[in-house]
Parts: C-alpha cells; structure tokens; sequence
C-alpha cells in the first residue's frame, strides 16, 4: 500500500427523511437562540418552514442567496444579521445559498448550520468561492466548514428532474477527481467509489420518476459521500476548466460540470489507469470502460452536452484555452494548449467524449 496521509473534517451530519423536525436539537446544541435563515428568492417557502419548525425562534429570513456568492449580497446579510442580533446562521438551499451562509460564517465566526437541497456538496467543504467586481475567487479555510449538516431527503423532491441530473453529476465530478487526487488516501477512494455508485444508480431512476423517495435518498447519500471528497482532496483538469468556464463566460454550473466530466476523464485517462479501471467498474453499463458509461449516464439523463446551448461563443474556445493554461496546477497529464483546446471545442459543440 502507498504512503498516505488521511486528515478527516470534523463535522455533524444528520441524514433521513423528516429530520428537518430535529432542527431545534441541533440548534439547542449549539446554544444559540436566534439563527438568521438563508435562502434563494425561490426557495423562500422552505425558509418560512424552517421558521415554523423553529416556532418562529430565528432572528429574521434574509432570501437574497444567488449564484456565485457577490459580496456585495454577503455584505447586505450581514447588515441584516447585526440589526436582528443574529448569533448563528442556517443555509437551505443548494451551494448558492450554503455559499452565503459560508461566507457570513468565515467574517462573523458565528456557528453555520447547512440543510442542502441540492446535491453539489459545497456543506461538506471548506472552500468558499466569492465574487466581487465580476472576479471569482476561491479559498480554503477550516473554519469555513459548517458544523452541523442536515440532509433530508423530503426537501430534495420538489428539485426539477433536470437540475438533479446535473447536480447530482456536479458531485461525482468530486468523487471522479478524487480517485487520482496526489494527496487521495484508501478511505476517501472507498467513498468515492460508494459515492458514484449510489448517485450513478439512483439519478437515471430520479430522471424517470422524480418523485421516487428510495432513488432520492441513494442520491442524497451518494452526494454526501461526494462532497466530502471535494472537501477532503485536491482537484485537477475538470474543476479547474469549470471554474474557467463558469467564471470567464457565466456559464450554469452544474450543466458546465456535467457537459465537460467525459471530456476531462478522457484527457487524463492515459495516465490514470487504475482509476479508469474502478471508475469502470463502479458505472453501471460501462462494459468496462469508464467513458462508454460516462457517455451512457448523460443519455439517460437527457442531459445537454454542448456549452455553446449556454450562450458561449465559438471564439470563446481560444480564449478559454488560454485561461486553462494560465494557471499552473497538478494535474496527472500535463496540461497542453492542443488537446485541451480540441478538448473545450468538443465540450463547446456537445460531442460526446471519445
Ligand atoms: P444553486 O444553489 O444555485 O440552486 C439552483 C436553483 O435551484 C436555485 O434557484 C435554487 O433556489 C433552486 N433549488 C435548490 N434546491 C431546490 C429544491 N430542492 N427544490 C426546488 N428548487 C431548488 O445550485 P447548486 O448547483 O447547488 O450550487 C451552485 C453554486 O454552488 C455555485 O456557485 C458553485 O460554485 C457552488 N459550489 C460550491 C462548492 C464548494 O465547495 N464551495 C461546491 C459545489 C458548488
């Protein structure tokens, strides 16, 4: 076996169906009294419940989360949160919102409790990317890791069919890149692999019926799993071109995430092959080879495979090559301008991966 080194994140989780209920548990443990409550404006209605659970116990709703945490949003709440006398936070929501609660958390140091709603995992990690003046910045702090996360299942079903497609293929991004992460370890690998499984069985069920509580919780788990491979090891090629394309050209990011993960495997794959090789096995109807069912996966999913659908330009191709490049970062292949542009085209007109 390998040298490894294995630094687990302290972190409460709670899983189940209903466990929303054991929301004033969690808050009591924490000793705090007046939570302020995050939420997107589309998911204001799962806010007010927390408030009911919370027999009206919270120091207000701030439900202004959006897509890749502004800063000034954050500097709103907080102005808010100092006028209520807020003395914790509780993110519902998906990584928008868990993003917010992250960022009030990390400036404050009041206590974060996380109910996700979708599957992208950011409530397992400590890494928070902010934007001010049209930039993305990401950073890694532990402090930035919630403490208490609440899944439960009962809040995932009204997530449309075709946004848990993606954000459920959003999370085994996570667990694909930590199979060759440099600094992986045997018990996240094992998690990785469960992890894949679960949402590669569980998703194409959600996608045919949604309202299917068995095939919501195995994707629930399996996304558990995956975010605390995000938030445990390093990522290579695939995060790195979604943060490009997400952050240069405003790109949807669990669609971004799903239209380039074959792309990125395919690229790295002559240099990882005990990787391939499990990620293989652990993708039903992959007949051995981690791409086939990859490509499989997306069919059943009906997921879009071409950027281009989400307004980038074909001209964009260079400029993203040229980002991708930019910035040095390990990746098992080396990173080089050919491929990877022939790569981003591909991603960019929707072929499949070879
Ligand atoms: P999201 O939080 O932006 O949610 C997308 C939309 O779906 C929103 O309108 C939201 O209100 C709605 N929604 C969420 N759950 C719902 C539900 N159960 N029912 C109905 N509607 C629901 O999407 P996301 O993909 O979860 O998060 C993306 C953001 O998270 C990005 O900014 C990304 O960078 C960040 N992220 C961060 C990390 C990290 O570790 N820091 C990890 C993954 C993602």
């Amino acid at each position: 076996m390998d040298t490894f080194e294995y630094n687990p994140n302290p972190g409460r989780v709670v899983f189940g169906s209903g466990t929303l209920q054991r929301l004033p548990d969690e808050v009591s443990r924490l000793l705090v009294k007046a939570p302020l409550v995050l939420s997107t404006p589309q998911q204001v209605s799962q806010a007010e419940r927390v408030k009911e659970v919370l027999k009206g116990q919270i120091a207000g709703i701030f439900s202004e989360a959006t897509m890749h945490t502004p800063t000034n949003v954050t500097d709103k709440a907080l102005e808010y949160a100092k006028a209520q006398g807020a003395d914790s936070v509780i993110s519902i929501g998906g990584g928008s919102t868990i993003g917010l609660g992250k960022a009030i958390s990390i400036r404050t140091g009041l206590p974060h409790i996380c109910i996700p709603t979708t599957y992208a995992g950011s409530e397992m990690t400590p890494i928070l990317g902010e934007t001010a003046d049209g930039l993305k910045k990401t950073r890694s702090d532990p402090k930035i890791l919630p403490g208490t996360v609440i899944y439960d299942v009962d809040l995932t079903m009204t997530l449309p069919a075709a946004m848990s497609a993606t954000s459920g293929v959003n999370a085994i991004a996570h667990a694909v890149e930590a199979l060759y992460a440099r600094n992986t370890n045997p018990v996240i690998n094992m998690m990785a692999l469960e992890g894949i499984r679960a949402l590669a069985s569980s998703l194409p069920e959600i996608v045919e019926s949604p309202s299917s509580q068995s095939a919501r919780s195995k994707a629930l788990y399996g996304a558990w799993l995956c975010g605390t491979c995000l938030g445990s090891v390093g990522m290579s090629i695939h995060h790195k071109l979604c943060h490009t394309l997400g952050g240069s050209f405003n790109l949807p990011h669990a669609e971004t995430h799903t239209a380039v993960l074959p792309h990125a495997i395919s690229y790295n794959a002559p240099n990882i092959p005990e990787a391939m090789k499990q990620l293989a096995d652990a993708l039903p109807d992959s007949n051995g080879d981690a791409i086939h069912g990859l490509n499989v996966l997306l069919t059943k999913l009906k997921a879009k495979r071409g950027v281009k659908d989400f307004g980038m330009k074909e001209e964009d191709i260079d400029k993203a090559a040229d980002i991708a490049l930019s910035n040095a970062y390990w990746n098992p292949r080396p990173i080089e301008r050919a491929p990877i542009r022939e790569l981003l085209r591909r991603v960019w007109a929707g072929e499949p991966a070879r």
